[in-house]
């Protein structure tokens, strides 16, 4: 059983508290560095700049990816920017208000002293990234371009047209690059993390199958680093690349490592609704689009005009209408919500009439399609593509989906969880946005963790481990793991039942989405968790895994990602079920304003709700870390 939680937050004002603690850290002496070991999972923006900046400081490092290449990340896809608090506009910015708004924007549900280092830290990364050469956006003068993002009435948000992630995962991955040329990073491609191996309690390796050849293989650390994305796919239908899974997380939770807040889900609200039954993907349109494009829809239900025909004065503009301070540009949960409910109340437009407009004939007139096609042509480009429709001359139609998950494996302020070694980056942490994240925050957050927070945080574990080799592979902790993966991955072949894995992933995805989606009771919390344990007895026993273990085998990789998905589903929804109240993304519909605002419950449920493992079909239990608020003041969070 798990002690009581200890988030070693540092002592002192908020504003001196990263100062101070990186003094009384434990270092790590540049010529020892070269004596440790340490395993990083994961190449996007979070793993890709923590193993180069690893390695540029002169640790041995071991870096993993199931991609065959660290540039196909799912980091490659962020559109819209990345947020920091440089006051280039002169907008009234400042770290300060960065700190705010984010804590604000994530319902009260995060930690302060994590979110005001992250505000910090901000202004860093902007730099490091420009060093690297990345191409942000700039002004006719030269200086760096920011455009608007939800929750925030600055701008602060940094682009490179709609390729943000694009363009700063090149800048990491040179980076790491040119660490695997010196020889400091050993790259290991198209390999999956599998299991997590602890000895004595910390974390000293992993067990990993090489996708291309089947082989199981054991690697050991001093420490080991997750940054392998968020669980978003749970839903089946999303906006993150098709294999971004829970695996890592979920192993390295059922191995003891908890699991925080998994119900805080964020639903994006500009994607393209879909289009039929059997689609399996769904895409963003970026929030970048909100800056210039109105949300609406037609005052007359079943109006059968063009949205193009549709005079301004039959147009229900219902963002600005109802929050006129912030317009379209309100947070990811509250624009979802509304677009929602008027898709529920039989406004939605589109062939299935489930989607709301998008329009920016208003910016076209004021800025001329030029200035347009500069900022946002690609993801008008992917739209014409994808619908058929041309966005410069009709509305574009939207719907919420889902985009982001906030939850993650607990972490300390360290980064590192509570198994010592086992450390957390990117969104595979709960970290930073609380019930919410906002826009243009994921970058800034994976990127503080990789370049600047874990280098300077590993340290302290480090030092404590000096003089000791890594636990060798030939030791049992490694030899009992890899038995239990063999049989796991033979147990999946064995099945040859009748069902493909994606008829699982998407019965599991349509209970989720129905039952613990943008809307939760009670009541539909216990229908999925009546649901979702039977679902995974009919995986387990009717699965049809084609091929063999020895070869490259995609419907085996998946199928050992559903059956995970299948144990984590539950989680998420026992804890938005013990989770009374509304925050954020987690919108209960007992727990609600007059106004159809989430209520949050701060007397009862101001904590992070952290996870322990007991067992498959076993209660979990509950673990609670506190949050205290000094420098903001909780109060019912308002975008009027
Ligand atoms: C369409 C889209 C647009 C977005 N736009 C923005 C934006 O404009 N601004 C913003 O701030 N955020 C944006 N986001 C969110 C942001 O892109 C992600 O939160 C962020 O990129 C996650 O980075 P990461 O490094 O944590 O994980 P990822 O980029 O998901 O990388 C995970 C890595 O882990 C590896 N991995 C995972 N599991 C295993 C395993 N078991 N074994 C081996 N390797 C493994 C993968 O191969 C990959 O290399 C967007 C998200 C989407 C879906």
């Amino acid at each position: 059983m798990i002690g009581e939680l200890d988030a070693r937050i540092p002592e002192g004002p908020l504003a001196d508290k990263w100062d101070n603690h990186r003094f009384h850290e434990k270092l790590v002496a540049p010529a020892n560095r070269r004596r440790f070991d340490v395993i990083v999972v994961g190449t996007g923006l979070a793993g890709a700049a923590a193993a180069a900046t690893l390695g540029e400081l002169g640790y041995r490092v071991k870096v993993f990816t199931f991609h065959d290449s660290p540039r196909r990340a799912h980091s490659i896809a962020a559109q819209g920017g990345i947020n920091a608090a440089k006051n280039y506009k002169n907008d009234g910015d400042s770290i300060d208000r960065l700190f705010y708004d984010t804590i604000k924007g994530g319902d009260y549900r995060s930690r302060e002293a994590n979110v005001y280092r992250l505000a910090q830290i901000s202004v860093e990364i902007i730099d490091q990234c420009v060093a690297q050469g990345v191409p942000f956006a700039r002004e006719y003068g030269g200086l760096l371009d920011t455009r608007s993002f939800g929750g925030a009435q600055v701008s602060r948000t940094f682009y490179a047209r709609g390729q943000t992630g694009q363009q700063l995962l090149l800048g990491a991955y040179q980076a790491l690059a040119r660490q695997v040329h010196l020889g400091t990073v050993e790259l290991h491609e198209r390999t999956e993390l599998l299991d997590v191996v602890l000895k004595d309690g910390q974390a000293v390796g992993i067990v990993t199958r090489d996708l291309v050849t089947g082989e199981m293989r054991s690697h050991s650390a001093h420490a080991v680093v997750l940054a392998t994305g968020g669980y978003g796919n749970a839903f089946y239908l999303s906006t993150n690349a098709k294999n971004s899974n829970v695996t890592a997380i979920w192993r390295a939770h059922r191995r003891g490592a908890l699991m925080a807040n998994p119900c805080f889900t964020q639903i994006h609200p500009t994607c393209i609704p879909a289009s039929d039954e059997f689609q399996s993907k769904l895409t963003l349109m970026s929030e970048s689009l909100r800056n210039d494009g109105r949300i609406w829809v037609p005052e007359q239900m079943d109006d059968p005009r063009s949205p193009d025909q549709i005079p301004e004065s039959e147009r229900d503009y219902f963002l600005e209408r109802r929050y006129p301070a912030f317009g379209n540009l309100v947070p990811r949960d509250v624009a979802s919500r509304a677009a929602k409910r008027e898709v529920d109340a039989g406004r939605g437009v589109g062939p299935l009439k489930n989607g709301v407009y998008l329009d920016f004939s208003d910016a076209m007139h004021r800025l001329g399609r030029d200035a347009i096609e500069e900022k946002y042509g690609n993801l008008f480009q992917m739209y014409d593509r994808i619908t058929g429709e041309d966005p410069y001359v009709v509305s574009m139609r939207i719907y919420p989906a889902v985009h982001y998950t906030m939850g993650g494996l607990w972490v300390d302020y360290n980064l590192m969880s509570n198994v010592p070694g086992l450390y957390v980056l990117g969104e595979a942490n709960f970290s930073d946005h609380g019930a919410n994240r906002l826009g243009a925050s994921a970058l800034m957050q994976g990127l503080a963790d990789g370049y600047f927070v874990l280098p300077n945080t590993i340290t302290d574990y480090l030092a404590g481990l000096l003089g000791d080799p890594p636990v060798p592979v030939t030791d049992p902790a490694f030899a009992n793991v890899e038995r239990e993966v063999d049989e796991r991955v033979r147990a999946l072949l064995a099945v040859n039942g009748s069902r493909s894995v994606d008829w699982f992933h998407r019965e599991l995805g349509k209970v989720l989405w129905d039952n613990c989606g943008m809307e939760r009771s009670a009541d539909s919390l216990k229908k999925a968790l009546g649901e979702i344990p039977p679902l995974r007895e009919e995986f387990h026993a009717d699965v049809r895994v084609l091929g063999e273990n020895e070869t490259f085998n995609q419907s085996l990789e998946k199928a050992g990602r559903v059956a995970d998905f299948l144990e984590f589903s539950e989680l998420m929804c026992l804890d938005a079920l013990h989770r009374e109240e509304s925050c954020g993304g987690h919108f209960r519909v007992e727990h609600q304003t007059d106004e159809g605002e989430a209520l949050r419950d701060d007397e009862d449920f101001s904590y992070v709700a952290a996870w322990e493992f007991t067992g498959v079909d076993e209660k979990p239990v509950l673990h609670k870390e506190e949050l205290a608020f000094e420098a903001v003041e909780l109060a019912q969070r308002s975008y009027k």
